[in-house]
């Protein structure tokens, strides 16, 4: 297992977290943005971005 962070519902799509995301692991979704787990670091960048908290940690099989 490895520690990734992953957006929830609360995203409001304002973009902000891709602009910082120091691996481009973050894009555009349909409803709101999205994580690739094969590239988020966990640098929690994102999270220190987002205005609502949106990204949070998770734990994915690597
Ligand atoms: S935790 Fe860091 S590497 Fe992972 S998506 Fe957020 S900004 Fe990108
Ligand atoms: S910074 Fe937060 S609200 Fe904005 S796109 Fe990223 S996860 Fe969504």
């Amino acid at each position: 297992m490895k520690t990734v962070f992953k957006i929830t519902d609360e995203c409001i799509s304002c973009g902000s977290c891709a602009e910082g995301c120091p691996v481009d692991a973050i894009s555009e979704g349909d409803e709101m943005y999205v994580i690739d787990p094969e590239l988020c670091i966990a640098c929690g960048a994102c999270a220190d971005t987002c205005p609502v908290g949106a990204p949070v940690e998770d734990e994915v099989d690597d």
